[in-house]
């Protein structure tokens, strides 16, 4: 077996107010579908990381006026971008949002907070766009006996887990090594494919190989090489 799950089944980190409520609030956002939907409009956007720097420089293109709110003091984004972002977004550090003012079902007004010295500030809203990422659980893994580590499946270099026959590959699984990438992904699976057919068959190669020096398709390659 081999387990590829990811990060599990991801869900929008919901913004940690009690009166905020998508049915409520038909100008609160978690996603941006359609940046023209908010050109000309005053727009909130929360959250640090790369989601929410890129849609605060594409909303600046066409709003009116766009805020950023970010509880940390740095931002967790490509550099160029928090740059771009600086210069063309009303940007606020440390604060976060403390409060939501309605007129009926739409917030007409954001009071957010400085972390810090709890200074508070209403800013005026037509649209709030919330990015503070997902949330993920992997613990089902952890109650089948696999043995995690940070939340992820432990797995040994050869993409084993602590279960004889059980593999992983991917964001799921970790190791000292692990490259948290599409490139890291694609190779934890050549390993975790390449120890699974070992483990069905002790006698099978122990290095993947590239196959055009593969028994199985000689043939077809000679054929390719002499067309
Ligand atoms: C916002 C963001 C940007 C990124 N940008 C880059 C980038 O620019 N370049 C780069 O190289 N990497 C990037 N990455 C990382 C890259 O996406 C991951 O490393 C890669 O997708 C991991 O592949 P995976 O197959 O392990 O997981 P995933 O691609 O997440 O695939 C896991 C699959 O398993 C499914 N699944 C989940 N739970 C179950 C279950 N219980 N049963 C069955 N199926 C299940 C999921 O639906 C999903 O289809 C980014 C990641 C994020 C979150």
């Amino acid at each position: 077996m081999i387990i590829a799950v990811g990060r599990g089944v991801a869900e929008i980190q919901r913004l940690e107010l009690q009166e905020s409520n998508d049915n409520e609030h038909v100008n609160l956002h978690y996603t941006v579908q359609n940046p023209e939907y908010f050109a000309g409009k005053r727009v909130l956007v929360s959250g640090g990381g790369n989601s929410a720097v890129d849609w605060a420089i594409e909303l600046a293109k066409v709003a009116q006026r766009v805020n950023v709110v970010h509880r940390q003091s740095e931002f967790r984004a490509m550099e160029r971008n928090v740059s771009e972002m600086y210069e063309i977004a009303d940007v606020r550090t440390p604060y976060q949002i403390t409060q939501l003012q309605t007129n009926g079902e739409r917030i007409n007004q954001v009071g957010i907070t400085h972390t810090l010295n709890r200074e508070h500030i209403l800013l005026d809203v037509d649209e709030v766009v919330i990015s503070h990422g997902y949330t993920s659980n992997l613990s089902d893994l952890a109650s089948c006996g696999l043995k995690m580590s940070d939340g992820m499946v432990l797995m040994s270099q050869h993409a084993e887990t602590n279960l004889p026959g059980v593999f992983a590959a991917g964001d799921c699984a970790t190791n000292e090594s692990k490259v948290r990438l599409i490139a890291g992904a694609f190779n934890d699976a050549i390993v975790a494919v390449n120890r699974a057919k070992l483990y069905l068959n002790p006698e099978a190669a122990r290095m993947a190989y590239v196959s055009s020096h593969n028994e199985l398709f000689r043939d077809k390659n000679r054929s390719i090489s002499r067309s």
